[in-house]
Order: structure tokens, then C-alpha cells, then sequence
């Protein structure tokens, strides 16, 4: 997965340089995400829409055998590990 988030801080919220009201509205973000949410906007403390966040499935880069180690395309995923013959390849999370 991939969280975007954006942050236009040209409102008057961030006229002491925007480190508090930045700080505030990743904690907003991350009590809507806690919250089970996956897209929102962000709203300035002075209620103005400054910002939006979503989550993004992304398809798993890399692939890897839970057996023996291996690495394997993507493509792989589901396949029996062709090193080991044991493994089942499943998708490489970070
Ligand atoms: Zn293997």
C-alpha cells in the first residue's frame, strides 16, 4: 500500500511557519485512518480544506519464497518456490 498526503500550508494556520498546525494535521489524518477510514480531507484549524490523504493498493514488488529465502517475480505469487519445491511464494511486504 501507499499513503499519499498533501499539505497546501498558504492559510493564515500557517503563518507562524507551520510546524504546530503540520504536526496537527498528521494527527488528524492518523485518527482517521485509526478510525478505519482510507481517503479524507484535511481541514486547517480554521476550518478551511487545506490538504487531502488517501491510501493506494499497490501491487507488491518483489516476491519471496517463506521456505528457503528466495526471491521471485511477482508473478510468482501462489506458486510453489521453484529453488525448494516447498515454499509457497508470497508477496515481500516492507
Ligand atoms: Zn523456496
Amino acid at each position: 500500500m501507499r499513503l499519499s498526503l498533501e499539505i497546501e500550508g498558504n492559510g493564515s494556520a500557517f503563518a507562524d511557519g507551520g510546524e504546530t498546525e503540520t504536526a496537527r494535521l498528521l494527527r488528524q489524518a492518523a485518527n482517521r485512518i485509526e478510525a478505519g477510514h482510507d481517503c479524507g480531507n484535511l481541514l486547517d484549524i480554521n476550518g478551511n480544506t487545506c490538504g487531502a490523504w488517501s491510501f493506494e493498493a499497490t501491487a507488491p514488488e518483489s516476491a519471496i519464497c517463506p521456505d528457503c529465502g528466495t526471491w521471485a517475480e511477482p508473478d510468482a505469487i501462489g506458486q510453489t518456490c521453484n529453488e525448494c519445491g516447498r515454499g509457497i511464494i508470497e508477496a515481500d511486504e516492507f
